[in-house]
């Protein structure tokens, strides 16, 4: 009989202990298993059993079902809590069962639940004294573990030192590395992975899909889109949404909208993935369009669906839809609108100058604004020059409890009006407080890819081999553009230095040094894709449009919000960004 209910669990369970004398260890086994795993189970029950039968017997698998139940569970903790009684029994009497290879992997997961750093590693030492170091289930838990507690480094040692890795040895590490933002070397893996001839599943695709979307890799994203299309059957929904995604932010719409339209049976993750990419790349209206034609598929938006349509509205300086937007996100799909929400809506308020509407929306939040939305003010008010407003808010930044504002990204954007003011000591003063909080400021780095291999490159350094050719090749291009009717901005240089040296810096952004070394080994008319970590200063902006005129070059510039396409002089943003 399957049991599918506590109540027929309990009535079975009755009926055993009335009549002890029987064999009843399958049917048992059959309701502990109901009550520790499914859904609809009751965790205490099942403990309730457990200590029932410990007595009699020592059975491993239901210490094992009951330790995986409550890894499971919203208290984590009772797992490894009846790990240490296990083993505390066991050293008391030697003739019992030890915790085996399905035990430790749960307590694993339960310890990378709770992110106990000082357990796990203690926890790591038992299962190489109990000899059970090599087994590749176990490494494959700890390489999880290692990765959500931030240890990257110990995940990579044990991932290294195995001699059994299997698909998901190597999914589980390069997991790790993406969600720890190392997707650089989520990448070469992958490459690594490729050589030594394992096949990747599902979830190797969607996690090196995310590693190509961050860093900008696309022709490691085509092979993955060969891959999955060779395998010739029904591609599922979560590699569509990745593809997307890779391609959007690769810069390549166009593959992504193929993608979309080629996929059936589209859930809201495709949609919202599409509706985000056509955001980013300035295709507000057509971005719209499709969130509208959504809506009629009878799907419901959800967070991030919302941010993308938002940010649409954001993007085209569209004030009207937005706030209709924003006001139906709780009347008609009946959430609540999260802070990246309101951060989008004070955003558009702030970049159209009505910077009295955007302070009072921020004020009638019901949570607490972040230093994000502060960040959106502040700069409105510096770009419309309303320098009163400014003061006052700047003060009212620096009154806040600044630890709740621990990016440096306020502290940054304060210097930079300091700077801009001329009043250095103010500007001084912030950068002695960022440093006794420990706060360092994000340096520029773009990332070009050419012919497949990724360079990356940070402002004025010179540690790549062909440095010399790459400054010189800038310093020509310099020279053809201002002939060209290029004017540096060097407003742009926040630093109290003359204007030679701040000519040289401005001309060693980042993105200048990407954009030169892609004239440089690309071909001809070929497109230069270029990935920022950070919003694109206005000289770097103007720059471009003039490199994608005079070397008649189309270049794709992705910043931290946005795509830029610059062709013949003009960009995709408007001069909107
Ligand atoms: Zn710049
Ligand atoms: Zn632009």
């Amino acid at each position: 009989m399957e049991i599918t209910t506590m109540a027929q669990a309990t009535q079975l369970h009755a009926q055993l202990l009335k009549n002890p004398q029987q064999n009843h260890s399958q049917t048992l086994t059959k309701i502990f298993n109901f009550t520790a795993l499914s859904p609809s189970g009751n965790l205490t029950y099942a403990r309730h059993i457990l200590n029932s039968i410990q007595t009699s017997s020592s059975n491993s698998y239901f210490h094992n079902t009951m330790i995986r139940a409550y890894s499971d569970s919203p208290d984590p903790f009772q797992s490894i809590s009846l790990f240490l009684t296990w083993h505390n029994n066991y050293i008391d009497d030697p003739f019992s069962p030890l915790p085996d290879r399905f035990t430790y992997p749960f307590v694993f997961k339960a310890c990378s639940k709770l992110k106990l750093k000082r357990f796990g590693r203690q926890l790591h030492g038992l299962v190489l004294k109990s000899g059970l170091g090599p087994d590749t289930y176990i490494q494959n838990a700890l390489i999880s573990y290692y990765s959500n507690c931030d240890q990257m480094g110990c995940a990579r040692k044990v991932f290294d030192k195995m001699s059994d890795r299997d698909v998901v040895s190597w999914t589980s590490v390069i997991n790790g590395f993406v969600e720890n933002k190392r997707h650089v070397e989520a990448l070469r893996l992958f490459e690594k992975m490729e050589t030594e001839g394992i096949e990747v599943n599902n979830v190797t695709v969607v996690w090196v899909l995310r590693a190509c979307a961050e860093t900008g890799a696309l022709s490691v994203g085509m092979k993955l889109n060969e891959i999955v299309k060779n395998r010739g059957s029904k591609m599922e929904m979560n590699v569509v949404t990745g593809l997307i995604d890779m391609y959007s932010k690769c810069g390549c719409i166009d593959s992504a909208i193929r993608i979309f339209n080629e996929a059936s049976d589209k859930d809201v993750y495709v949609w919202t993935a599409m509706i985000s990419g056509l955001a980013s790349h300035g295709r507000c209206k057509e971005a719209i369009e499709l969130f509208e034609r959504m809506e009629r598929c009878d799907l419901k938006p959800d967070e991030k669906t919302m941010t993308a349509v938002l940010s649409a509205c954001r993007n085209m300086g569209w004030i009207n839809e937005g706030l209709s937007y924003f006001d139906k996100i709780k009347k008609v799909y009946k959430f609540r609108p999260t802070v990246q929400h309101y951060g989008c809506v004070v955003d558009l308020l702030a970049r159209s100058g009505r910077l009295d509407d955007a302070e009072k929306f921020i004020k009638s939040m019901p949570v607490e604004p972040d230093s994000v939305l502060w960040r959106s003010l502040i700069w409105g008010c510096k770009v419309h020059g309303d320098t009163y407003r400014l003061e006052r808010l700047i003060k009212h930044v620096e009154g806040l409890e600044m630890d709740d504002y621990d990016d440096c990204g306020t502290y940054v954007l304060l210097g930079n009006v300091y700077a801009s003011n001329g009043k250095w000591k103010n500007k001084a003063n912030m950068r002695k407080l960022m440093n006794k909080k420990g706060l360092v400021k994000p340096s520029g780095n773009s990332r070009i890819e050419v012919n497949g291999v990724m360079y990356e490159f940070t402002a004025g350094s010179t540690c790549h081999v062909e440095a010399g050719s790459i400054y010189e090749k800038l310093d020509e291009i310099d020279e053809v553009l201002k002939d060209n009717g290029y004017d540096p901005k060097l407003s742009e240089v926040l630093l109290e230095i003359d204007d030679e040296e701040k000519a040289s810096q401005l001309l060693h952004h980042s993105e200048k040094l990407a954009v030169s070394f892609g004239l440089i080994k690309s071909e001809p008319g070929a497109t230069i894709r270029i990935v920022k970590n950070l919003r694109s200063c206005e000289d770097c902006h103007s720059f471009m449009k003039h490199v994608s005129r005079v070397y008649k070059r189309e270049i794709l510039v992705r910043d931290r919000i946005r795509f830029h396409r610059f062709r013949n002089g003009e960009c995709s943003c408007g001069d909107y960004w």
